[in-house]
């Protein structure tokens, strides 16, 4: 997936988090009658992977990025530089994302696009939900209607834990699984999530395999979508290399391969986000039919 090179970048709906000083996130429960939910990218709501002392030092290596440095880093993103530095890449993909539903959803659904902030950090964050670390993976948290994002996810989970393919497409189809989280949330359909959180036809996995069918939606416009002012799409093109790509980080990030690549073994009963073979099959339903209605995994026969 390559961006049109040229262009400045809106880097308003993008900064930089770090920690302050919240409690850590509570999941899945009540915090002063106040429901939060986070929607991790492939570790599903386990409160073990969240900081009970965000004051703790992180002990992942090399994620010494100060907020200033990202914000910083942030700031002088354009299009060309997206094409080749993944901070940048996560900001234009957000600004492909917005005007691809800025179009779609009220074609579609008859409803106006609000875009989520996106949150770039490094080792730990405080949100609304309450303080998260990297460990997590990317997350969406509805309290905030923001997307959260350590970039260096990619190199060393996705790709060095997880066996994921080192492509720029990888990470945006990251980045669109957790706007559709954000589209989830606007159409109240997130909380099915918690209300039925494990197992291979659960509400959580039907949430997680919707996610992954609106990413396919947005692929399937993201290159004919013009810019709002009229001019070219941000994305130049998107090669069936690509979209093999988005199919291996699919798989990869199934819970039977996250189970299998842990050592343990295979057990749907505690599944929370579905299988390789799930998440490839509706990625690939959103890319090929573009169709909100495609995506509804709360009918299909999982
Ligand atoms: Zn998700």
């Amino acid at each position: 997936m390559t961006f049109r090179q040229g262009g400045r970048l809106d880097t308003s709906g993008v900064s930089a988090g770090g920690r302050g000083g919240r409690r850590g996130i509570a999941v899945g429960g009540g915090v002063g009658g106040l429901v939060v939910v986070v929607i991790a990218l492939f570790l599903g709501v386990d409160p073990g992977q969240f900081l009970a002392d965000p004051a703790a030092p992180s002990d992942r290596a090399g994620s010494s990025a100060t907020t200033d440095d990202l914000d910083a880093h942030i700031d002088q993103c354009d299009l060309a530089q997206a094409n080749v530095d993944t901070v940048c890449r996560i900001v234009a993909t957000t600004e492909s994302l917005e005007d691809v539903w800025t179009t779609q959803l009220p074609d579609q659904v008859g409803m106006r696009w609000e875009q989520p902030h996106t949150t770039i950090f490094s080792g730990g964050v405080d949100t609304a939900c309450g303080a998260a670390s990297s460990d997590i993976g990317p997350f969406y948290c509805p309290g905030d209607r923001t997307v959260y994002i350590d970039p260096t996810f990619f190199d060393s989970v996705l790709v060095g834990r997880l066996g994921g393919p080192p492509a720029g497409a990888a990470q945006m189809y990251v980045v669109a699984h957790e706007f559709g989280h954000h589209l989830q949330t606007m159409l109240g359909d997130i909380r099915r999530s918690q209300q039925d959180p494990r197992g291979p036809s659960s509400g959580a996995v039907r949430v997680e395999l919707q996610a992954d069918c609106y990413a396919g939606l947005w692929a399937h416009y993201a290159t004919t979508t013009p810019a709002p002012d009229g001019g070219p799409p941000l994305l130049e093109s998107l090669t069936p290399a690509d979209v093999d790509a988005i199919v291996r980080t699919a798989e990869a990030i199934g819970d039977d391969h996250i189970q299998r690549t842990g050592g343990g073994r295979v057990d749907p009963r505690s599944w929370t986000h579905g299988s390789s073979e799930m998440r490839r099959q509706w990625f690939l339903t959103g890319y090929e039919q573009g169709s909100v209605g495609a995506c509804d995994t709360f009918r299909a026969q999982l």
